[in-house]
Formats: C-alpha cells, sequence, structure tokens
C-alpha cells in the first residue's frame, strides 16, 4: 500500500493516478539517484555490501536477480579494474617514478570510493559513486 504525494489517500501499489484526485502518483526524484524496490534493497543490501569485499562474486552468485545488488557489484568492479590498471601502470612503468606516485593517488581514491560503496549498499542507498556512474554498465 502507497500513499498519494498530492491528496494522501491510501491507493494500491499498481496504480498509476490517484482515484481521489486523479493525479498521477508516481513520485519525481528531485536527483539523479536511481530507485529500486524496497524490498529488493532489503533483502538483498547485506549481499550488494559484500560485492565491494569478493570483486562482485557473491551478489553474483546470492541474488542475480537483484537490481540493486547488480548496482553495486557493477560499481565493485570498476573499482577493481581500476585497482588492477592503477597497480599495473605503477609496476610497469615504476622507472617514470611519476606514474607510480600517480597510481598510488589513484589507489588511495579507488579505496575511498570502495568504503562510500559499502556505506551506501549497507544503508540501502542506490546513489551512484562520483565517476564510475560516467561508465558503462558490465553486469546487467
Ligand atoms: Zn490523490
Amino acid at each position: 500500500m502507497k500513499y498519494c504525494p498530492h491528496c494522501g489517500a491510501e491507493i494500491a501499489d499498481d496504480v498509476r493516478f490517484c482515484p481521489t484526485c486523479g493525479k498521477e502518483t508516481v513520485v519525481v526524484v528531485n536527483d539523479a539517484e536511481p530507485q529500486f524496490d524496497p524490498q529488493d534493497v532489503a533483502d538483498n543490501k547485506m549481499l550488494a555490501m559484500l560485492g565491494y569485499l569478493s570483486m562482485g562474486v557473491l551478489p553474483m552468485l546470492g541474488c542475480r536477480n537483484s537490481a540493486f545488488a547488480m548496482h553495486h557489484v557493477n560499481q565493485a568492479l570498476w573499482i577493481f579494474i581500476g585497482s588492477m590498471l592503477c597497480s599495473l601502470a605503477s609496476g610497469i612503468l615504476a622507472f617514470t617514478v611519476i606514474i607510480p606516485i600517480l597510481g598510488g593517488i589513484a589507489l588511495i581514491v579507488l579505496f575511498v570510493f570502495e568504503i562510500m560503496g559499502i556505506v551506501r549498499a549497507l544503508k540501502g542507498s542506490g546513489k551512484p559513486l562520483p565517476f564510475i556512474e560516467k561508465l558503462p554498465v558490465i553486469i546487467k
């Protein structure tokens, strides 16, 4: 059961227009935060969080159909790929000195992203991580 955002009348979940006031019941979200099914979030936020600690493997095995968990899996995979590339570039180009320094800074940023992702997954938030939201979706 949900409530009409215009008149407050109780309405069925699948009704698009409020039977009391006739207005559309879809709530417009003011920022670009993607919305996930609250039941999906409640059921799978722990696995979504564990995705950051398992390169996405645990949610892929445990809740492949969860849009919320797959959103976090994508972020976890990009953080993993980014970390691998930074480590690799720093190792191969160690003689340049500047690349390992930049790589180290990037790894710290990615680590902060990972912590942010874990916190957001646990809070049930689907707010995308900065920059990573611009990257393509790996797992639909
Ligand atoms: Zn209404």
